[in-house]
Order: C-alpha cells, then structure tokens, then sequence
C-alpha cells in the first residue's frame, strides 16, 4: 500500500501507518489512540483527490485529519485505513483586505488567519482555545466556536465558499468569496460541520471584518450560580451585545482562583468574564454599561485596562481546562449547549451527576451561547472512575436534552459521542442525516464511526 501511496504524492509525503503523533487527538488522555495502515501527507488540492480516488476504488477509510486538537476523537484513525493529513496545505491563496476576505488552504494553523487578518487590520473572529494548533480546515469541519462565538458567531458563519475533494475523488467548489448565494441547497452549509464524514476540505474562502478598535474585559462575581446566571438575562435584556459572555461555576473557580490575575472575593461562587468591544467609544461605554448592570447583584467588579493586564486575564481563562484536568490527572467532558434561559438548570444539574455517581463535576464555558463544558474529574489510575466518568457524561447529555438543548454545542460527535444524535433527533430526521452522508459517500469510507 505504501509503494503505491508513494507513487501517487512521492515517498516523502507517505508515513508508517504506526506514526503515534497521527494517531491521537485531544483525547488521547482517555486512551484513545487508533491504528492506521499509512499516513498521507499531501502538498496540494490534486494529489488530495488522486489518493482519495485510489482509496475510494479499493475500499479502503479515509480519515482526514486537521491539527489534532479535536475533543471528540474525531480525527483518530479506530478503523484503520489511510490518514489524509493536511499540514502541507497550507498556502494563503489570496488576501484581499480592501474587500475583507481571503482564501486559504486547510492546513493553515487558526492563529495564523487570525494573524494575518489583524496584519491588514482586519479580524478573523473565531477563536478556539488551541487557535496555533488547530487548521482552519479543522475548525470548519468541526464548525468551532469559542468565546467570541456569541457576538460574531460560531467559524460556518464566516465560511463563504469551500474547494473539498469528495467521492469518489473528484474535487468541487461550492460557493467562493461571494457573500450571498442563494442558488442551490446549501452543500457548503453541510460540509460546514461534518466533521470528515462528507469530504475533505482542501480550501475555504473567508470573510473578514475591520478589526474592532477596543476590546475591554469586565469581569463580575457572584454568590451563586442562580445570581450569575441571573445577571446574563439582565445583560441580554438591557440590549447590551457583548464580544463574549464566558463563566466558571463555583467548582472551577475554587480550582482556578489561586491563578486568576488579581484578587477574587472569599465567597465567590460564580464569575463572569465579558468582553465590550468595538470603536474606542463604544467600547468604553459598553464596558460601563456592563460594569453597571453586572454590579447590580455582583459581589465584585473588575475591568483591567492595561494590555499586559487583559493579555494575562485571558491567558488565565484558556489555561482553565488544564488546571482542571490536573486535579485528578484526568477528566471527562461534554459540551451540552442549552438555552440561555435553562444555564442555571444546566450547570446545578451537572453538579448533581456528578454527586450522585461519586465524582468530583464542574463546568465552565461559553455562558451567553448556553454551553457548557461539563466536567467529570476523575484519577486514571484508580480502578472504575473513568467508566463512572462515562456515565456522568452520557447524563449530561441527556440532562442537556431534557432542558431542549444539544448534545454538542461545539466539539462535534466525533466517535466519542457516536449513537448520540438519537438522544436528540426523532427517526425522521435521523434517517435525511444518514441519506446525506449516503448521499456523499455512498461506500461509508469518509471518517467510518463518526458523527452518526
Ligand atoms: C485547549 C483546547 C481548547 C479548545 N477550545 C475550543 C473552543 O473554544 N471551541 C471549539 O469549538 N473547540 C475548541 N477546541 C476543540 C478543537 O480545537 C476544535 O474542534 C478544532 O476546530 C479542531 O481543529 P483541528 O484542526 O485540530 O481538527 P482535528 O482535531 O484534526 O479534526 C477534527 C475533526 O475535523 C475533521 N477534519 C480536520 N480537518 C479536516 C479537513 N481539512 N477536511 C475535512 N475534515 C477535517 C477530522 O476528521 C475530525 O473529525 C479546543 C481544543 C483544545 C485542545
């Protein structure tokens, strides 16, 4: 297989199909690893589509795979087959700031359009927390969000056209750098998302927006969850529009208070990190409007100034999911996304789980969106606790269910939550999301296990 591989895209661009780091994704401290039978790593669009079409004829799974930083194992190769990896795509095919747009390969690295972007004076507003890890291509396959998700929405949204190599091999562009288009079904809006299963994406043309003049944190802490979640009801029915709108419930604040920049009061038991964006004006004004509402039942209010202050505040909120993690060594999450008005409902009924089957919970996330990041700690090393891990997270999704929310807000279904969809779909609806992916892979090689 390889001696062939390495005729299609030359014998530098084809790995042992035992290469570990191609194997994993974020994972990978659950245990996860797959087993492939090669590693493709392609330079452009055409030898995407040469190596798809010779697995497509042979039958053999593909399983495209973008920076590793999936929480889903969705780019993890568990049925073997050959990994596309994207890395090498990685060319800007244009930038063209004057009309804020770009076309990029998949390959490149999330905080490089982001970079590049803000170079023109433009801005690229998704931004999922491993943004020097991810791929571009990645994050369109996973339809990533992030903080700045609430006021400027999830990465689809700034999709306007997508280049994909689909079956049997053939590459398509659907849509390009047209901001409206209203011609056939939406196929970029169902490649936007798939998660590997429906294609690989080669390229993707981008919209891009003038880079927001200020961006100033207000952070508030509450008592409770119930008063948090209170005070996000009151910021959205004030008409207030805030860059983002992220929270940490009591159990990951006691975790991340000793290294939050600056002082948290002793009975806190709920923050809110928002952000006020826009002109120097706006900005300012939104950050006291949001200073005043968030103050009516605040214990505390904070709203750094200096940019080393709202750099290392920022820097504090991403480092949160590996100080949870390194309580207990380990810990096992879903990203239930319910509406904004149950958030209170969500994060006690996490808690809940996890006191009723013996762990440790807690969860923080993305409070204006209504998701979660639901987490159940746990010590790999103790006999049972990942299994009961396991079941506190089949819990939460279904808690997420009940209170008419999803099962994923963000992190996708992947093969971790295979078999979930069901929980949230009736069988119609369930039987046109196996007719399209029958529809565009009509053998099931494209990412086989995932997102069903
Ligand atoms: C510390 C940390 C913080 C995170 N924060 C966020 C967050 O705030 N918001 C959020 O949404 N996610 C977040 N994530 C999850 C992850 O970063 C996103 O899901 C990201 O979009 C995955 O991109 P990737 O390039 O790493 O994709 P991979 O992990 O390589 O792949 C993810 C899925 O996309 C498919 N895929 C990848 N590239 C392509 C392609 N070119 N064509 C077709 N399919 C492809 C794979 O088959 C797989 O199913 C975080 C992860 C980490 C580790």
């Amino acid at each position: 297989m390889r001696a062939e591989l390495e005729r299609l895209v030359g014998a530098d661009a084809v790995l042992p199909g035992d290469t570990v780091a191609y194997l994993e994704d974020a994972t990978a401290p659950l245990g996860l690893r797959g087993h492939a039978d090669a590693i493709v790593l392609p330079r452009t669009a055409e030898e995407v589509a040469r190596v798809v079409a010779w697995c497509y004829e042979r039958g053999i799974a593909i399983v495209p795979r973008g920076g590793g930083t999936g929480f889903a194992g969705g780019a993890v190769p568990f049925e073997g087959g050959v990994v596309i990896a994207l890395e090498r795509l990685a060319r800007v095919r244009a930038l063209d700031p004057l009309a804020w747009r770009a076309q990029v390969e998949a390959g490149v690295p999330t905080a490089q359009v982001r970079r590049l972007a803000r170079e023109s004076g433009l801005y690229f507003p998704p931004d999922p927390g491993a943004a020097e890890q991810s791929q571009i291509g990645g994050n369109v396959a996973t339809n990533a969000g992030g903080p700045h998700a609430f006021k400027y929405g999830v990465t689809g949204r700034w999709v306007t056209g997508i280049e994909a190599v689909v079956a049997p091999g053939e590459l398509v562009t659907v849509g390009g750098p047209i901001r409206k288009d209203q011609s056939g079904y939406d196929l970029r809006g169902l490649l936007v998302g798939s998660e590997g299963t429906l294609g690989i994406i080669t390229a993707v043309w981008l919209r891009l927006v003038p880079a927001p003049e200020a961006a100033h944190p207000v952070v508030a802490f509450f008592d409770s969850t119930a008063s948090g979640c209170e005070a996000i009801e009151r910021v959205l029915g004030s008409g207030l529009v805030p860059a983002a709108v992220e929270y940490l419930d009591g159990a990951t604040l006691a975790i991340a208070a000793p290294a939050f920049p600056g002082c948290v009061p002793r009975r806190a038991g709920f923050m809110l990190l928002t952000e006020a964006d826009g002109t120097r004006e706006e900005a300012a004004r939104l950050r006291s409007d949001l200073a005043e509402v968030l103050g009516e039942t605040a214990l505390a209010v904070r709203a750094p100034e200096s940019a080393a202050e709202i750099a290392e505040l920022w820097r504090w909120r991403e480092g949160i999911a590996l100080a949870a993690t390194a309580k207990h060594g380990g810990k096992l999450g879903e990203d239930i996304a319910v509406p904004v008005d149950r958030l209170a409902d969500a994060i006690e009924g996490v808690l809940a789980i996890g006191g009723r089957l013996g762990l440790e919970a807690l969860s923080f996330g993305h409070a204006g969106d209504g998701n979660l990041h639901a987490n159940f700690l746990f010590d790999p090393g103790a006999a049972g606790t990942l299994e009961r891990a396991r079941a506190a997270a089949g819990e939460a999704a279904e808690l997420g269910v009940s209170l008419g929310g999803s099962v994923s807000g963000e992190h996708g279904l992947g093969w971790l939550k295979r078999g979930q969809l069901a929980r949230q779909w009736g069988p119609r609806a369930l039987e046109l999301h196996a007719s399209v992916k029958q529809a565009f892979d009509p053998k099931g090689l494209f990412n086989p296990g995932k997102k069903s």
